[in-house]
């Protein structure tokens, strides 16, 4: 569980104008937040900076008050769901699920990595799955694999890139209600890059709008899309 606190973040490419421009943002631990935006204004470099895949070109970031600029990804401790799934084809969903706790050798003993990994399967229901391999598996249940992996770290907060954009209509409306249901159950601190107003609307405490790199809003759902 986690607080994250951006303080003044900005990213630049290069010299151009900045990515990402002056952005401050407290995030409470269990909050989850949507980010929204149109193309290009900035919202996969946040996540990218948050998680630490970006160097931060200045301002701070902060994990529960403490000052994480320069921790590498793995130090952390976040967990990020991409939009391609990101499997590795020639494992079953079972050492999919595990490949997170098996990185870091001796950590976890198998009967620890055992129970983890079969209950990450039972909260997304993909106990029936395991011995099978990503390629014979449907897109919703790949994305269910995504996040197992993002469960089974028991990481303090989840960021999520656009999950849901590659599944189809039927399929995204199964998954946002149990991303719902386990925002629920694990009330893990979540930052979700959509540009989806219904899954903004499910999902978000609150929403917070980037535009050009500069955070013009952050209000609740209801605020934002009910206002006349
Ligand atoms: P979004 O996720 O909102 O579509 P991005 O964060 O991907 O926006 O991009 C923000 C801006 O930064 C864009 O102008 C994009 O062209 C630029 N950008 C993103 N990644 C890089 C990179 N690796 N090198 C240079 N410019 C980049
Ligand atoms: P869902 O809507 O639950 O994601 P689908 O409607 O796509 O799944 O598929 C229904 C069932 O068929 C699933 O439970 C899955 O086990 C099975 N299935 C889907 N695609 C494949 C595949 N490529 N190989 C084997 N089984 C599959």
């Amino acid at each position: 569980m986690a607080s994250i606190t951006l303080k003044n973040l900005v990213k630049k490419y290069g010299d151009g104008f900045p990515a990402v421009n002056d952005v401050s943002l407290d995030i409470a631990d269990g909050e989850f937040i949507i980010l929204v935006g149109p193309s290009g204004c900035g919202k996969s470099t946040l996540l990218r900076m948050i998680v630490g895949l970006e160097d931060i070109t200045s301002g701070d970031l902060l994990i529960n008050g403490v000052r994480v600029n320069d921790k590498a990804p793995r130090d952390r401790n976040l967990a990020m769901v991409f939009q391609n799934y990101a499997l590795y084809p020639h494992l079953t969903v079972y050492e999919n699920i595990a490949f997170p706790l098996r990185l870091n050798k001796g950590k976890y003993k198998e009967e620890e990595v055992r129970k983890l990994v079969t209950d990450a399967a039972a909260t997304l229901e993909l106990t029936d799955h395991l011995d099978r391999k990503p390629a014979n598996l449907s897109g919703g249940q790949r994305q269910r694999v995504a996040m197992g992996r993002a469960i089974v770290r028991q990481a303090d907060a989840f960021l999520f890139d656009e999950p849901l954009s590659n599944l189809d209509a039927k399929l995204r409306g199964q998954m946002r209600a149990e991303i719902a249901q386990m925002q629920r159950r694990l009330a893990t601190t979540s930052v979700y890059v959509t540009h989806d107003q219904t899954e903004a609307m499910t999902l978000g405490d609150r929403v917070a709008v980037l535009k050009k790199g500069v955070l013009q809003q952050v209000a609740s759902p209801r605020e934002l899309y009910e206002q006349p």
